[in-house]
């Protein structure tokens, strides 16, 4: 075999029911980058969704976590069930990219291609629609609010795998700098948890000439983020992966005057449970005991956000191999290392077997490129890509799903 570059070997094999929607799947992907929602008010891409779908033939369902959509289709009499998922959701962001169809919506931004993934599982849907050889049920999940606020946790609570039940459940997401269209796969531990704290350091203000006579609560708030350094050095296993970051910490409003309190935000992750409650531990003890020997009292708010991302060993093989027999090697990422990001998908891996697997976006570092990295106001999603991991969707329901002999 020649050795055609990767992007080429995989655009080549994108399938013909996709080649021939590709055109219009991308200018819909557009028309959703143009109008961004935020989280749990994806009204407009919900509904958008949802007709589509039900256009296509799909049972469609509606109404799971708000703006939520299940979009089931039935072929033959198997009994295997699977569950695919993309995110609706856009971000907080001021886009700056100048493309003829950024965001037409001040402050609101498709900043992490969910606008893409929700177009490609479009796109997949219409191409199985059109040509349904697959003997199962398929169950298509958009969900709300994948950014921090739980989608697919409340979309589970309301019922999601008992209304729709999955033997396994897939979800994709882009990553910038990966050469388009190669596909990422990692067993076990990929993503970390997420957990959110705010530590609010109450002293007793007064005039900065008189220390004396106050409680500092921002010495005692420097005393505590130096301490809190120790946890990941000194108390998690060098083998283990732990982050501590105080992202925010707000006191004070003059030179000459110490404030009554000092607020603290963090931001906590771990791939293993033990380490995730280890840290909430040891963050309680050592703020409560730093604020005590210096005079001022801490109070310590813990959010527990979202659990760890863990990989089925089988459900990811089974991903990996729809990739190595179709793309081959060349389609296929080195393996990947464990990342300290975290991902909502990972409550619906705590209910359900599956993969979350990765797609390249691009090299580079211009979004032009695809490398420009997400949550950037410079950043887009690679439409190259689109029809190559739709196509890929469509292997895997076709292998998962496949007519028995
Ligand atoms: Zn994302």
């Amino acid at each position: 075999m020649s050795s055609t570059p990767h992007t080429t070997a995989a655009a080549d094999k994108v399938l013909p029911a996709v080649r021939e929607i590709a055109a219009e799947m991308v200018a819909l992907r557009h028309q959703i980058h143009a109008h961004p929602e935020l989280a749990y008010e994806e009204f407009v891409t919900s509904d958008l969704v949802a007709s589509r779908l039900a256009e296509w033939g799909y049972a469609v369902h509606r109404g799971l976590a708000g703006t939520g959509v299940v979009a089931t289709l039935r072929r033959g009499s198997g009994t295997k069930r699977l569950g695919l998922r993309a995110d609706m959701d856009a971000l907080p962001i001021q886009e700056t990219t100048g493309l003829p169809y950024a965001s037409q919506v001040a402050g609101k931004m498709h900043a992490c291609g969910h606008d893409g993934h929700t177009a490609i599982l479009l796109a997949a849907a219409r191409a199985i629609a059109r040509q349904p050889d697959f003997d199962g049920t398929l169950h298509l999940i958009f969900q709300p609010a994948e950014e921090g606020l739980g989608g697919a946790r409340r979309m589970i609570e309301e019922g999601l795998f008992e209304r729709f039940p999955c033997d396994a459940v897939f979800a994709l997401h882009n990553m910038p700098g990966s050469p388009v269209g190669r596909f990422g796969f990692k067993e076990g531990p990929f993503l970390a948890s997420s957990d959110s704290v705010m530590v609010t350091v109450t002293g007793r203000g007064g005039h900065g000439s008189t220390p004396h006579l106050t409680a500092d609560p921002v010495v005692a708030a420097a005393h505590i983020i130096v301490a809190l350094q120790t946890i990941v050095s000194r108390n998690v296993d060098p083998r283990d992966v732990a982050v501590v970051s105080v992202g925010a910490i707000h006191g004070g409003d003059a030179p000459n005057v110490i404030p009554g309190s000092v607020t603290m935000r963090l931001t906590v992750r771990a791939h293993r449970p033990e380490i995730r409650a280890m840290l909430r531990e040891r963050i309680t003890e050592l703020v409560q005991a730093q604020a005590r020997t210096l005079g001022v009292s801490a109070e310590v708010d813990y959010h527990w956000r979202y659990p760890a991302l863990v990989n089925d060993e089988a459900a990811t093989r089974f991903a990996r191999q729809v990739a190595l027999d179709w793309l081959g090697e060349d389609g296929v990422l080195p393996p990947l290392q464990p990342l300290t990001g975290s991902e909502d998908f990972a409550f619906m891996l705590e209910h359900c077997p599956g993969s979350y697997l990765i797609v390249g976006n691009g090299e580079g570092d211009h979004h032009a490129t695809g490398g420009c990295s997400v949550h950037n106001p410079g950043y887009d999603f690679n439409d190259a890509m689109l029809p190559i991991a739709a196509s890929y969707w469509v292997q895997l329901v076709r292998r998962f799903l496949a007519p028995s002999a």
